[in-house]
């Protein structure tokens, strides 16, 4: 065989990649491929936010193998069309294909496709395990006949942990592109998404940006990981999970690096990191549980255009998740604790179906996953894997524990900066003329009703 293909999906880097490493140990010369999936963007998954930090991320790999003497190709359309036409055009030289396992539904579609047309064309697939997740789905299974995954976080963590990992790959030193395969130019946020615009505070994506991030953190972020994990104003968390979703980072090498250290910050950063890939293997055995509740517990959910909106645009007068809902819409990214006590005050205390809470975080995450984004709110939502799913966040309990002195809030509601200490989290409570001071609307529903309703709608009481 003489050329090879790597077709990069969520793996976009070159420091531990089993895919590419394959295609250079498979023969002497490699096309690095990436195809601009339109299925995608005719799906509604491209956003401006991911398509801004996915073209900063092709831009980095493709100078990433330039430096290597190579080059990324870049093709658009339909990936296994185009990824069969690349292989045609190398002539018969081309005998396989290397690819990332997916998890999702479309992921494994595309892979069966894929595997299917190359075999009819006399060529192979070879589909790399544990690329984008440290442990792959199926590699970690509770006992007992028929279990295809675990709805339990905890006895999931305990076999990860004790389950055997690959070593980590070096990035290649050169990488022989054959020349007559021609690409089309590196693709800019627009042409991925020409509709909308970006959040004002994107972080800057690829490898580099990355990796850069990633060492900062381990110098001067992960130590404290643990006491210091749900600090809304501290903002204390490695802001990594972008670089993870386009696998601009390997989660095998992030496992790896945090578990040679032994302070108890790396052992929660550890935990979460194998949150993701619980996640991964419960939307692996379950696609469907992207759309349908994972358990259902018959909700017959709200919905008030009015409300919605409200939580949309952060005026739901509770300042601590309108808090949460501005930095979203500015930064494009937020807080885990902020992600889940918006989350709870949608389903749980506006009763309105996670679905929709979902769609909107897809629209604006540069960090957007189907498996951790749908599997967290439906964790949120107690349709999912939680084992307490009726528990309800009490958005004033949750400000005065994780934001005690307002900071998080007067930082992302303005109009409330002048209100000192945790005052800021109850401005109806101000006295009449100082209230008319503060632009800012009264609470779009009371907190002790709506429980009252949830409950019902629960059959709790
Ligand atoms: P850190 O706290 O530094 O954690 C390190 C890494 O561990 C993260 O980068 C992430 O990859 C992983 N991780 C941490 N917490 C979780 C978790 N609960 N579930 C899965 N993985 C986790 N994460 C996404 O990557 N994409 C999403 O679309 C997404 N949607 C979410 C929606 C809701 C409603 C909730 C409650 C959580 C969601 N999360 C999602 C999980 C989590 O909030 C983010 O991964 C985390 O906030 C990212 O910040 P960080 O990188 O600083 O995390």
């Amino acid at each position: 065989m003489d050329v090879a293909l790597c077709l990069f999906s969520s793996d976009l880097r070159l420091h531990d990649q089993p895919v590419l490493h394959a295609a250079l140990r498979a023969a002497p010369q490699v096309v690095p491929l990436f195809v601009v999936d339109t299925g995608i963007a005719d799906a509604g998954f491209m956003v401006p936010n991911r398509a801004a930090f996915l073209a900063d991320a092709l831009a980095d790999l493709d100078a990433g193998l330039r430096e290597r003497g190579g080059r990324l190709v870049i093709r658009t359309g339909d990936v296994v069309t185009e990824t069969c036409r690349v292989a045609a055009e190398t002539g018969a030289g081309a005998g396989e294909v290397h690819l990332a396992a997916g998890v999702s539904g479309y992921a494994l579609r595309r892979e069966r496709r894929l595997g299917a047309e190359l075999a009819a064309a006399g060529r192979s697939l070879v589909v790399h395990d544990a690329v984008i997740t440290a442990q792959p789905p199926g590699a970690v299974l509770p006992s007992g006949p028929g279990k295809d995954h675990f709805a339990v976080f905890t006895p999931y963590f305990r076999r990860w942990q004790a389950a055997g990992r690959r070593s980590v790959l070096p990035a290649p030193r050169s990488v022989r592109v054959p020349a007559e395969v021609r690409s089309e130019k590196l693709p800019s946020a627009r042409v991925l998404c020409p509709d909308g615009e970006p959040s004002p505070a994107l972080p800057e994506g690829g490898e580099r940006a990355g990796r850069r991030r990633f060492g900062a953190w381990q110098r001067s972020g992960m130590a404290d990981y643990q006491d210091r994990q749900d600090d809304l104003p501290g903002d204390a968390t490695s802001r990594l999970s972008p670089y993870l979703h386009f696998g601009c980072l390997s989660p095998v090498e992030l496992v790896h690096k945090a578990s040679g250290r032994s302070d108890a910050g790396s052992e929660a950063f550890v935990r979460q990191l194998a949150w993701r890939d619980f996640h991964h293997q419960v939307l692996a055995a379950r696609p469907g549980a992207a759309r349908a509740d994972y358990r259902t517990k018959g909700d017959r959910w709200r919905y008030d255009g009015a409300e919605v909106k409200a939580w949309k645009e952060g005026r739901t007068g509770y300042p601590v998740v309108d808090a949460g809902m501005r930095q979203l819409l500015h930064e494009g990214w937020l807080h885990n604790r902020a992600r889940m006590l918006v989350a709870s005050f949608l389903t749980k205390t506006l009763y309105v179906d996670w679905r929709v809470g979902a769609r909107h975080f897809l629209d604006l995450l540069v960090d957007g996953d189907v498996a951790n984004n749908q599997l967290n709110w439906q964790w949120v939502a107690g349709t999912g894997t939680d084992t307490r799913p009726n528990r309800v966040l009490n958005p004033l309990v949750q400000a005065r524990r994780f934001d005690p002195e307002g900071a998080y809030v007067r930082r992302w509601v303005p109009e409330l900066a002048g209100l000192a200490g945790p005052a800021v989290h109850q401005p109806w409570k101000l006295s009449g003329p100082e209230r008319a001071a503060y632009d800012y609307p009264d609470p779009v529903v009371d907190l002790a009703d709506a429980l009252v309703r949830f409950k019902r709608a629960r059959g709790l009481e």
